[in-house]
């Protein structure tokens, strides 16, 4: 548990605003009400009151609202001091909360102790901070739904199926003669099996919610005068969305971002891959060469009558082997020939038109389909990497448990207990202190 120490931060962003809020949490925070306006309001009420400083000058007049612990979001005293909304009123404000003996909270925070007090678990703390920073109204949807805690239960639901399996399992162990038996009439290994079942379903809903979260990395390939530009600026016009160019530090390096679906796809133009002896320009190049090398997946442009030229495959030869690829044969208005998808393996081939839009709408539909989204229904929950290692580790140790079933009761038990341990660390059961640091200092500062 937090000692409860008095943290202040300033909750709203830097800037001129209609109200500016500081925000306060510690075990007692009676002193500073009765310093700063005179008395101790009424718990969760708004009051309107004067807020003083050492000389008892009135800094600001503005709301005040008081949530005694352990009715609040932190689970201690917490205090909103809601005043005008100016840097300068507001920094008068924090400075007179650090003079009475609180310290400047941290990023993160007070979700931190939130969680360390049981208000939130550790994926629902962690969802506070993707809802602040979802870029899409789906990925917004999607941390709602986590901070709600449904990723928490279903989480919690696994858990709970793993630990009877388990109490079964180490009940057994001391009956050793009778193991095989007894764990057949329990119908352990089906147990097993529809936990890995189960599991299976929820890591597809939490891969969803990760692409929506840190969206698919798309290399583009193509020679010059292919239609690119064009394609990303149909693209970005048919969802209403914006094209970001940031030019890299060189002419040919360029990221742009579109998105389909509500799913971001960051798109790195890989024109810079080809040899050059210019020192800046190398430098660019490496670093779209590194990004490429995490592309999900590559678009490769191509103009209807040429294919994929010599030029292409040259680019393509140095990106990661095996990656799904996406073809586009553009500019299909010239010889007159209606727009389609085609899928082989790994590889769809869309022929399409940049410059009529005709066929764009299965560039999306494939590209959609080569990351891995299956539409975005209601299941799906905002998850971190972090949760997909997590989910990935315990399928492992679930998958290692069915193997080791034949052989012996007490590995079956071990590998039981290594999924619990991180199905545990997604909601925060068993996870490491410095793990925690990491988490909550990506947290705005009064959050
Ligand atoms: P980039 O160099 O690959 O980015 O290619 P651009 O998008 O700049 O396009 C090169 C030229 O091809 C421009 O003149 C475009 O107007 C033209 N273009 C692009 N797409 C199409 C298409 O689908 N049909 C036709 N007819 N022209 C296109």
């Amino acid at each position: 548990m937090e000692n409860g120490e008095p943290i202040a931060a300033i909750a709203t962003p830097p800037g001129r605003g209609g109200i500016g809020i500081v925000r306060l949490s510690g075990r007692n925070l009676k002193p500073f009400l009765i310093a700063l306006l005179g008395r101790v309001p009424a718990p969760r009420f708004a009051t309107l009151a004067p807020l003083k400083d050492a000389e008892g000058q009135v800094i600001d007049e503005g709301i005040v609202l008081y949530f005694p612990a352990p009715r609040s979001y932190t689970g201690e005293d917490v205090v909103e001091l809601q005043g005008h909304g100016g840097m300068t009123v507001l920094r008068l404000l924090l400075q007179r909360c650090l003079e009475l003996g609180a310290r400047l909270a941290e990023p993160g925070e007070f979700s931190k102790r939130a969680f360390l007090n049981g208000k939130l678990d550790l994926a629902q703390a962690e969802s506070v901070a993707d809802l602040i920073d979802a870029s899409t109204a789906q990925a917004a949807r999607s941390a709602m739904r986590s901070l709600q805690g449904e990723f928490s239960r279903e989480v919690n639901a696994l858990k709970e199926e793993l630990i009877e399996l388990r109490a079964l399992t180490e009940a057994t162990l001391d009956f050793p003669d009778e193991e095989i038996d007894f764990l057949q009439e329990a119908d352990a290994f089906g147990r097993l099996e529809r936990l890995r079942g189960k599991l299976r379903a929820l890591v597809a809903n939490a891969r969803q919610g990760a692409l929506l979260r840190e969206g698919a990395q798309v290399a583009l390939v193509g020679r010059p005068n292919v239609g690119k530009s064009s394609l990303l600026n149909r693209l970005a016009r048919e969802e209403v969305a914006i094209v970001t160019e940031v030019p890299g530090t060189t002419r040919d390096t360029l990221r742009s971002q579109v998105e389909i679906q509500g799913v971001p796809f960051h798109i790195i133009d890989t024109a810079g891959l080809r040899e050059t002896q210019d020192a800046v320009e190398r430098i660019g190049i490496e670093r779209a060469r590194a990004a490429a090398a995490q592309a999900d997946l590559v678009l490769v442009v191509t103009e209807y009558a040429r294919g994929v030229m010599p030029e292409d495959e040259a680019i393509l030869g140095q990106l990661p082997p095996g990656l799904p690829r996406v073809i586009v044969r553009n500019k299909i208005d010239l010889a007159g020939v209606a727009p389609r998808l085609a899928q082989e393996g790994s590889v769809a081939e869309v022929w399409l038109s940049a410059k009529t839009g005709e066929g764009v709408d299965l560039l999306q539909q494939a590209l959609l389909r080569q990351v891995g989204w299956t539409g975005g229904g209601e299941g799906i929950f905002m998850a971190r990497a972090r949760h997909l290692e997590a989910l990935a580790r315990a399928e492992e140790r679930l998958a290692a448990a069915a193997e080791a079933a034949g052989r012996g009761l007490e590995l079956f038990a071990e590998e039981l207990r290594l999924a619990h341990v991180a199905l545990g660390q997604i909601t925060g059961e068993f996870t490491a202190d410095d793990l925690l640091g990491q988490i909550f200092s990506r947290f705005c500062i009064g959050k």
